[in-house]
């Protein structure tokens, strides 16, 4: 049996062993199998370090475990090292681990699925169009300044955004996460093209509806009107109020559930080496 699994405290809401067991049964990877791991924060590095000798080949790694993933890595991506989280962890025959950071590429792999555009290259010889992300170029908004909002800090600036702006409730932890990466803390919403949830508003269903739950975001539903992209971290199986707001105004919209996929695709493919089957991991998430 080869064992994969998600390390978090709590991990019982989880939809990765979900996703990552209809996409092995799809591989047909039938001697593979991925749990749950939940975890206290106090054992999580002795647990950790055993899961290789268990027979794990990896882990994902959520809530609240990703910046101690990162610390007992002995060989962590640069990437992973530049946001300061881990969310996936490689346990290598020779008994070290390894450290990689899917959230962000994850996000960006999943923008370019759901609004890449193409164009001619600049050099006509070469023929053909050439992929271009719809993130080059393009401001940006993110809201939050928790693990997720570092990771999508770094993949917007990455990805070639011409501004990052930073809010956060915590207006400090926004600027703090902005000094780190090189993005702009504001302490007020400001317009841009694309704007990124990445607070927990949203997971749960507001009592008082979806102008609460803007609110918290510092929005009014019109103000949502003012982005041309939207997207959401928040994975529920009905948009989230953001969402709703964003798609009743007819804007480009990307779910948490499209983000989660893109991530864990990019974990399983580096565990397995084999093409990640998007559309049943997809599935399963909303299963
Ligand atoms: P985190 O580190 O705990 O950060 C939570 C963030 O939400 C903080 O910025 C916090 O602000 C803000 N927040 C919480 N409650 C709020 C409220 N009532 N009003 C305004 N802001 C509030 O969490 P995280 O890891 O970044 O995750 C954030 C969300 O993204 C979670 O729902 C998670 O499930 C989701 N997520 C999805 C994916 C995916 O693949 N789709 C991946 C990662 C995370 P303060 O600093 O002021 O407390």
């Amino acid at each position: 049996m080869k064992r994969l699994g998600v390390l978090g405290w709590p991990v019982a809401h989880s939809r990765s062993p979900a996703m990552h067991n209809a996409a092995l049964a799809a591989l047909g990877l039938d001697g593979w199998h991925y749990q749950r791991l939940p975890v206290p924060p106090e054992l999580f590095a002795e647990t950790t370090r055993a899961l290789g000798a268990a027979g794990f080949l990896g882990a994902n790694v959520t809530i609240p475990h990703k910046e101690a993933a990162l610390a007992l890595a002995d060989e962590p991506s640069d990437t992973a090292r530049a946001i300061g989280a881990a969310n996936t962890l490689t346990f290598r025959s020779d008994g070290t681990i390894s450290a990689e950071n899917t959230d962000a590429p994850g996000l960006i792999a999943a923008i370019n699925r759901a609004w890449g555009e193409r164009e001619e290259p600049a050099d006509a010889k070469q023929g053909g169009d050439v992929a271009v992300s719809p993130v080059r170029g393009r401001s940006a908004l993110v809201l939050g300044a928790g693990g997720s909002a570092r990771a999508a800090v770094w993949a917007l600036i990455d990805a070639g955004a011409s501004e990052v702006l930073v809010w956060n409730r915590t207006p400090q932890r926004a600027a703090e996460l902005a000094r780190d990466l090189g993005a702009r803390a504001v302490d007020a919403r400001r317009s841009a093209d694309i704007l990124v949830n990445c607070t927990s508003v949203g997971l749960q269903r507001s009592a008082t509806g979806e102008q609460d739950s803007l609110q918290q975001l510092g929005l009014s539903h019109d103000q949502v009107g003012e982005y041309s992209h939207v997207v959401d971290l928040v994975y529920t199986d009905a948009p989230t109020p953001l969402l709703a707001a964003a798609l009743s105004a007819g804007l480009s919209t990307l779910s948490g559930v499209d983000i989660l996929v893109a991530q864990g695709a990019l974990s399983l493919e580096a565990w397995t080496g084999r093409k990640a089957p998007l559309e049943v991991m997809r599935q399963a998430v909303l299963r």
